[in-house]
């Protein structure tokens, strides 16, 4: 049996997702994939400042495994920028703190924290309750499943 993947939580998607270096066609060049779980567990230690301790809770992981991640995530970047590859960020299990939801009946949208999301609670539209909604997805990331997981290529 494979083990089902480990759902961390994020609290942003990336807007720009590829960087390379200036002056090396994309074909010359080796690619580093950060998944967004990495990207997520860099912004917040790093850009936020935040504790890893923090980090972990924010995340919904043990502080070891955000160790883990960020450790990872560094020696990518690190890789990158010191041997020239691009960066790609994709892929990973990872949900987002704040889900946008949609009624199908009155097109209704509202944003459903992490917290209440995985309660398993089935939604319903707070402007007519009807249970017909559905989540509204950032643009450029695919989803499956009813409840939007996301499970992108390349994993961790
Ligand atoms: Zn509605």
């Amino acid at each position: 049996m494979p083990r089902p993947p480990k759902w961390r939580r994020v609290g942003f998607i990336p807007e720009v997702t590829f960087f390379k270096p200036a002056g090396i066609p994309l074909a010359h060049l080796e690619e580093i994939r950060l998944s967004v779980e990495e990207a997520e567990a860099i912004r917040l230690k790093d850009l936020e400042g935040l504790e890893q301790e923090e980090c972990a809770q924010k995340m919904l992981i043990s502080r070891p495994t955000f160790h883990r991640v960020l450790g990872s995530a560094r020696k990518k970047l690190a890789d990158a920028l010191l041997n020239g590859k691009a960066i790609r960020i994709e892929g990973g299990n990872f949900e987002m703190a704040i889900r946008r939801y949609k009624c199908g009946d009155d097109g209704e949208e509202w944003d459903v924290p992490f917290e209440k999301i995985v309660t398993g609670l089935p939604q319903v539209c707070p402007s007519c309750d009807n249970p017909n909604v559905y989540p509204v997805h950032a643009p450029g990331f695919g989803c499956a499943g009813r409840r939007g997981r996301r499970r992108m290529g390349g994993g961790l």
